[in-house]
């Protein structure tokens, strides 16, 4: 019956000595391949099985990815 929604006041909000769950979701590298038979372009994930999604085919080229990869500099 007594339906009440009592919020506590947030005063202080105490950082330091909390259990962050999910900080970085890390998800599979995708790597990117072409069919050599159809031209196909598709990325495929770390468990995927590589065939092309289209044909089905499994003879695949690596794309060439320009993309930088940074590393922590210490
Ligand atoms: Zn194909």
């Amino acid at each position: 019956m007594s339906s009440e929604a009592y919020q506590p006041p947030t005063g202080g909000a105490s950082y330091g000595s909390g259990a962050t769950g999910n900080a970085t979701a890390v998800e599979g590298p995708s790597m990117r391949y072409i069919c050599s038979d159809c031209a196909n372009k598709f990325s495929i994930k770390k468990n995927d099985p590589i065939r092309c999604t289209e044909c089905g085919g499994r003879v695949l080229y690596k794309e060439r990815t320009k993309r930088m990869v940074q590393f922590e500099a210490r």
